[in-house]
């Protein structure tokens, strides 16, 4: 053990134990690469003291001899630690750990400060500027050893704290970015259609709820909706496939997207409706004029997987203006001018009037009108003739409904089967109808009235297909009426299979099978015809009345009367001619060899009474 002098401005390590020897004493181990440590002393003994000791240790170990050096080397290269002495020339210890401080480069690297013993210790000096720590002379090797150690260790810590508060940091940014980019999406979600991108009905009426307010506080400002729905859209579905359905709804919104202004608000509301918002319009021109060149655009076929598809809409127009208070009565308007334009016939734009809701006020009274009708029985059935062509002989008759209103007269099926398929109450007048015309037809065949082939056609209505037990109905009035079910034609329309093509492929053979006999009627102004025709076999095809009306006097206006009477004859199919009006066109329906006619040129449909003398009379439409 050593006791070395201890003079003034010299300082002297004082070892305890010989470090070389000291196996006891395990000082926590740095990283692989050596740690570096600064000496600073203007002493070269304690620098050459403190250096061999450190160094044995693992160490590396760079001195420096006064406080401009020990700067100079900081700056060079960043110590691990440094070793300070306070009492130096020109710059003392705490002016260089001050220094240090001072600069963010360097200001972490931990200082322990040296204190000989001719040094005027100033502790609380030595924290303030920034010290980690002192040590004071004479210096012990195991002391010297364990805070530099110990500050190494403390700045280790440090360090991985402040790379895990990075790296919690980058956490923090990934999830905030990853959140933000979530509630994009959602907002995206919230306020788009995801099948076209566009607008939904949400962030439209929100549109719609600032143009109105903008109109209101500018009353030169004006503005549409256009609401449109296409034509039939559920049959592209059920024949072509819902994937092929969605492309159509794809391509339609491009079609309609490219009509508009950038500063117009396209929108698909559902399903098949789209909803348009034209703001500062001159006046409904603008908005007519736009409707006119949706039409249009319609009238090309859509290609949707090398198919070409053929879809048409209608479309409902609806102009700001000062009473509406609402953004969802001005779309309540323009939907119902769609149904409008539906109800005249599609593939056409209304604009609403304040009558359609008197009209639909009047519907609502009509169906409770109707209520009453079907428990007073206020229906009766004319019946209209129809003649074997070849013959000029009654072969049968349609039975058709008609209201006894005890106000307005006689009421046309026009005015209310439309409203009675609505609310489903055809369901128990049809049932009636066939009840009371089968019952008549067996009663006439009873009297000898009629001979057994003479038959009667009634008409079955959409929704009366979807009834799970309309053949069972049938086929118990058949039974209750005595009534040859061969007599019995029954009457549908190509959108009544086409509403549920499924169901009324069952209930079609079902019908076959006990020897009902079908008729597809209005035919040719129904959807897709022929596909249907031959999925559906039918015994009578009635050609509707708009194809017989083109017969006329030349050769060259024949129509289609000609190529439908063909197809039904390649069917099999007898061909009933709705309409006829003038011997010209029974000459040219005969010439075509159609089976039978029907039509006010052999008479009108009749009451049950006038049947039977007609019934009687002599034949006279043989030509
Ligand atoms: P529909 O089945 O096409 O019946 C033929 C319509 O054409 C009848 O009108 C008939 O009076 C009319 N008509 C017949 N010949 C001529 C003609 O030469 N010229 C003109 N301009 N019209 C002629 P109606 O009786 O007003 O019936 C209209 C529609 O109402 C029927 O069309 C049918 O779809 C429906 N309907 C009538 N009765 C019933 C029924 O009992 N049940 C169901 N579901 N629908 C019925
Ligand atoms: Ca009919
Ligand atoms: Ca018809």
């Amino acid at each position: 053990m050593n006791h070395p002098q201890h003079a003034s401005n010299t300082i002297d390590v004082f070892v305890i134990n010989d470090v070389s020897k000291n196996t006891c004493i395990n000082y926590p181990q740095h990283d692989s690469k050596a740690v570096d440590v600064l000496v600073v002393d203007d002493t070269p003994e304690n620098i050459r003291l403190l250096s061999i000791m450190l160094s044995k240790k693992g160490y590396h170990v760079r001195k420096a001899i006064n406080g401009k050096m020990g700067l100079t080397a900081v700056q060079a290269h960043l110590p691990d630690l440094i070793l300070l002495d306070i009492t130096m020339p020109d710059i003392d210890g705490y002016e260089v750990c001050q220094r240090l401080k001072a600069n963010p480069k360097t200001s972490d690297v931990p200082v322990i400060f040296l204190s000989a013993l001719g040094d005027s210790l100033d502790k609380v000096k030595a924290f303030n500027v920034g010290g980690a720590d002192y040590i004071t002379k004479p210096f012990q090797i195991e002391e010297i050893l364990a805070r530099v150690n110990h500050q190494l260790a403390l700045r280790k810590a440090e360090q991985e704290i402040r790379q895990l508060n990075a790296q919690l940091e980058d956490r923090v940014k990934e999830r905030t970015q990853q959140l933000a980019s979530a509630n994009a999406k959602l907002l995206k979600l919230a306020l788009c259609d995801p099948l076209t991108g566009l607008a939904n009905r949400f962030s439209f009426m929100e549109r719609l709820e600032q143009a109105l307010h903008q109109a209101k506080n500018d009353v030169e400002c004006q503005f549409a909706i256009l609401f449109l729905d296409c034509d039939r859209f559920k049959i592209v579905n059920d024949s072509l496939g819902h994937l092929v359905g969605d492309e159509l709804l794809q391509a339609i919104a491009d079609r309609l997207q490219q009509l508009l202004k950038p500063s117009d608000t396209l929108a698909r509301l559902g399903g098949d409706e789209f909803a348009m918002l034209l703001t500062h319009i001159a006046g409904i021109d603008s908005a007519t004029q736009l409707a006119d060149r949706m039409l249009n655009t319609f009238s090309q076929p859509f290609s949707i997987r090398q198919q070409q598809v053929f879809i048409s809409a209608s479309i409902g127009i609806a102009l700001s203006s000062s009473e509406y208070e609402q953004p969802e009565h001005l779309l309540r308007d323009a939907d119902t001018a769609m149904y409008h334009a539906k109800a005249s016939g599609r593939a056409q734009y209304q604009i609403f009037e304040p009558t359609m809701h008197t009209a639909a006020l009047q519907q609502l009274l009509l169906e409770t009108d109707l209520r009453r009708a079907i428990n007073q029985q206020e229906f009766v059935i004319h019946y209209q003739p129809i003649v074997a062509l070849k013959t000029g002989k009654i072969a049968g008759l349609e039975a058709l409904v008609r209201w006894q209103h005890p106000t307005r007269g006689l009421v046309s099926p026009a005015a209310f089967i439309p409203i009675a398929e609505e609310t489903r109450l055809i369901n128990q007048i049809g049932n009636w109808v066939l009840r009371t015309a089968c019952h008549q037809l067996s009663f006439w065949q009873k009297r000898g009235f009629v001979d057994p082939t003479f038959s009667i056609s009634v008409n079955l209505s959409a929704c009366q297909f979807a009834q799970v037990d309309l053949v069972e109905q049938i086929i118990q009035i058949l039974a209750e009426t005595q009534l040859n079910p061969h007599c019995l034609k029954l009457e549908i329309t190509e959108s009544a299979i086409m509403d549920n093509p499924e169901a009324a492929a069952v209930i079609l053979e079902q019908l076959r099978q006990h020897q009902i006999q079908l008729s597809m009627d209005d035919f040719g102004t129904g959807y897709s015809s022929l596909n249907y025709l031959q999925s559906f076999p039918m015994d009578n095809l009635k050609i509707d009345r708009s194809f017989v009306q083109c017969l006329d006097e030349t050769q060259d206006s024949l129509g289609l009367v000609p190529v439908i009477k063909m197809i039904a004859k390649t069917m099999n199919m007898k061909v009933i001619a709705e309409g006829i009006e003038t011997t010209q066109q029974l000459i040219q329906l005969k010439a075509l060899n159609c089976d039978f006619g029907q039509g006010y040129l052999f008479s009108k449909p009749l009451e049950a009474e006038e049947i039977i003398t007609l019934l009687a009379s002599p034949v006279n439409w043989r030509y």
